[in-house]
């Protein structure tokens, strides 16, 4: 058997997917356009959050397979993982507490705790990732257990990749669109802040319209932001302009200091996330994983465990 696998893509599906691989016995090795901080994943806030993301049941599947496995790297020093309390608002009416997040130990918010701007909330406390430390954490383990990354590396159709690698795992995010041809994958545009932390302790989120959040890290704070369908990675001084001041309106501050502005595509697929298996013309294995729309990581690591087992199955 051929235990070489090519990965596809050095966000944090590709990364977190090579982890597991290389740390379970395949020479892997990571191909990707763009790596570190010109990646999508480089430009997310990123909390656990399942948002922006296809089909529910396995969205939630993944997501708390991830939960767990984030929960346990906050605990390790040097990972960028932390814990963090998140506050999710309504702009009018209740907001219901989702089922799964009552098994998180979701709690209703007060309205002592409400900010003017809503009505009602709920909180739980999730892992944060700093995007900073943990791709360079997910890359720097990667390497530890023999794997490689190659950078600058673009292929227009996976049957370009060495024969020498007996399986192909893709994990292009919005480049599947051109890569494989799916169109379903859709090019959903967030625009962030990052600017001095104001001194905020929680992660404030209203997914209502217009899309609001906060939150902070160790050395700054994400404001946010949009979601259009749009290729545009330019940021945009209309965009930057509506979320310091509805951001800062939220909180009841001055607008903080911005430090910079950043723009990702989330790979958002119309028919759900792609996790599954094909064999190209030359009987090489693919398996597919790409399409996470706004939780790429809150997926990360349950994804990257069924595409182990998918390995596993379709070279035994
Ligand atoms: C503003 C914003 C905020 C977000 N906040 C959160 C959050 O709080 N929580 C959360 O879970 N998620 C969040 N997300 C979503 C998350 O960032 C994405 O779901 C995630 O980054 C997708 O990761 P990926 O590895 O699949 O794709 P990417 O990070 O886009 O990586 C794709 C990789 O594939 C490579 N590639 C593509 N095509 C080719 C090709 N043809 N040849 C070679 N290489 C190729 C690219 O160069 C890149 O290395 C947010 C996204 C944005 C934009």
């Amino acid at each position: 058997m051929n235990r070489s696998v090519a990965i596809v893509g050095a966000g944090v599906s590709g990364l977190t997917c090579a982890v597991l691989l290389a740390e379970n016995g395949y020479r892997t090795v990571i191909f990707a356009d763009e790596t570190g901080s010109r990646t999508t994943s480089a430009v997310a806030a990123a909390i656990w959050y399942p948002y922006d993301a296809e089909p529910f049941d396995a969205v939630i599947a993944w997501s708390l397979t991830t939960f767990e496995r984030l929960r346990a790297l906050a605990s390790e020093p040097g990972t960028g993982v932390s814990m963090l309390e998140l506050r999710q608002f309504a702009r009018a009416g209740e907001a219901a507490v989702p089922e799964w997040a009552l098994t998180l130990g979701a709690r209703k918010l007060r309205l002592t705790e409400t900010p003017a701007a809503f009505t009602s909330g709920f909180a739980l406390t999730v892992p944060l990732t700093d995007t900073s430390i943990y791709l360079n954490y997910l890359a720097e383990r990667l390497v530890a257990a023999g794997g490689k990354i190659r950078g600058n590396v673009h292929f227009n159709a996976l049957g370009e990749i060495s024969s020498a690698f007996g399986l192909i795992v893709n994990c292009s995010g919005v480049g599947a669109r051109r890569l494989v041809g799916d169109h379903d994958v859709e090019p959903h545009r967030g625009q962030v802040l990052l600017v001095a932390n104001p001194g905020l302790q929680h992660a404030v989120v209203c997914d209502d319209p217009p899309l609001m959040y906060a939150i902070p890290r160790a050395h700054d704070c994400v404001f946010g932001g949009t979601n259009e369908i749009s290729d545009s990675r330019e940021p945009d001084a209309a965009s930057s302009a509506r979320i310091l001041t509805e951001c800062s309106r939220v909180l009841g501050i001055e607008p903080p200091r911005v430090l910079r502005e950043r723009v990702g595509l989330r790979p958002f697929r119309k028919s759900g996330v792609c996790l599954n298996h094909e064999r190209l013309s030359d009987g090489r294995a693919v398996i597919h994983n790409y399409g996470h729309g706004g939780s790429g990581f809150t997926l990360s690591w349950g994804c990257a465990e069924e595409v182990l087992a998918l390995a596993q199955q379709v070279q035994n």
